[in-house]
């Protein structure tokens, strides 16, 4: 029932895709949240980041233990379906939450990055931007008897992996080459922060040119995805959901699927393929 309501919704097209971290779960990239839609994780504050040097030490040496982890991890079956989906024309546009680029490493382009990408880091004081990697070469750099190979630890949706404080003692920031100040930060939104205005209104012209909006592995829970699902039901427009645990907007949703998100969207992809045997 809920199967083949999804398949029509899908089939018709116009689909608008909100993506979440349990897209990228199978990616070996664990979610912010339990299938309870409790955080498990707390993220480091964008107020925290910049208000002493010390909290950049530990920001900077977990996402350095962090970096090449997430760096190797390669997209799975949901973000090649989700890719599919795109060159079938089923869709209008694909929203992530996600800062880890694998929608575009599974083949699917023109992605509107909600949260920004890890690949880039700017300089809050001059507006200065940097590729992630050329960071993470100066880091190498200033590091030379930090040991990230030997550190261990579960990698996080945001690219660090928690460490003590004396693994984080003695780690070395980088500076701004233009105006050597210390206040990095990833080109991400964090915690704390808000999405730019224009690329949220951005993301509501595309939900509203849709007849669908079918968010995949994410709970909603944060304000900055769950307005689209809000504004979608507000708007007539079904919301369908795929994801493993509770979401913030179940009232909105009109189809929802508890199950993992590879297998699912490969067999969507085969139901919705023009020729495919009928379903
Ligand atoms: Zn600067």
């Amino acid at each position: 029932m809920k199967w083949a309501a999804l398949v029509d919704l899908v089939a018709e097209g116009r689909v608008c895709i909100l993506s979440g971290a349990g897209l990228s779960t199978e990616s070996g990239i664990p979610g912010y949240r339990g299938a309870d839609g409790e955080r498990r994780v707390t993220p480091m504050t964008v107020s925290e980041l910049l208000a002493s040097p010390h909290a950049r030490q530990r920001y900077w040496a977990r996402s350095f233990v962090g970096y090449p982890r997430f760096a190797a991890a390669e997209p799975n079956d949901g973000h090649r379906a989700v890719a599919d989906l795109q060159r079938l024309g089923l869709t209008t546009g694909i929203i992530t939450q996600n800062v880890d680029g694998l929608h575009q490493r599974g083949g699917a382009d023109e992605i509107i990055e909600l949260h920004g990408s890890l690949d880039a880091v700017v300089c809050v004081d001059c507006g200065e931007s940097y590729a992630r990697t050329t960071v993470d070469e100066w880091l190498r750099q200033a590091n030379p008897r930090f040991d990230r190979e030997a550190m261990t630890g579960q990698i996080r949706p945001d690219g660090d992996v928690l460490l003590t404080d004396e693994q984080v003692a003695g780690f070395a920031t980088a500076r701004c080459v233009v105006c050597r100040s210390d206040r990095l930060k990833p080109d991400v939104v964090m915690f704390g922060e808000s999405v730019a205005k224009p690329l949220v209104q951005k993301c509501f012209d595309t939900v509203a040119e849709s007849s669908c909006l079918l968010v995949l592995g994410s709970s909603l829970m944060v304000m900055s995805g769950f307005r689209f699902a809000r504004f979608a039901a507000r708007e007539r427009i079904p919301v369908a959901v795929i994801t493993q645990g509770v979401t913030r907007a179940d009232a909105e949703t009109t189809v929802k699927l508890e199950s993992p998100l590879g297998a699912t969207l490969t067999q969507l992809v085969a139901a919705v393929t023009p020729g495919a045997a009928p379903r």
